[in-house]
């Protein structure tokens, strides 16, 4: 089944994160370590707060620190598998793409996302007139922080 049919499958209301008890592999009071069904690679693991939040600005403290605290542990799992190399990513809201919208962090082995722009072509440098305009964009926004 592809990803984006599960996704589509989902019920309106419904979230597979808020319902996954027998998924957790390792959790702590304010969050819980899973598989990811998708995977980008065989070990690719899942970070999740256990209360659904849209975006990691709404996590408390104590989920910041849990969050970390099994990051940690998820990266010490991967090491005892053999890996060395690491990805973190969060991911939240489904906006611009298939995904769940409840907040979560991928953790991927051995994964160069770096290499692969949004739609899996070649990354290439920005122009000139490419990085002006984003630092300017940029620029421009950062007062409003
Ligand atoms: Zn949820």
């Amino acid at each position: 089944m592809k990803y984006s049919d599960y996704v589509d499958a989902i019920p309106l209301g419904s979230c597979p994160f808020c319902a996954s008890d027998d998924r957790k592999f390792i959790e702590n009071k304010t969050a819980y370590v899973t598989y990811a069904l998708a995977p980008y690679h065989k070990h690719h693991l899942l970070i999740v707060p256990k209360e659904h939040k849209k975006s990691f600005l709404h996590l408390s403290p104590e989920e910041h620190m849990d969050i970390q605290d099994l990051a940690e542990k998820s990266s010490r799992l991967l090491r005892y598998l053999g890996y060395e190399d690491f990805t973190l990513m969060v991911r939240e809201g489904a906006g611009g793409g298939k995904s769940v919208e409840h907040l979560h962090y991928h953790f991927i082995p051995n994964v160069r996302l770096g290499d692969l722009d949004h739609a899996n072509g070649v990354r290439n440098l920005m122009s000139d007139g490419e990085l002006k305009s984003l630092v300017e964009e940029v620029r421009n926004v950062i007062d409003r922080l």
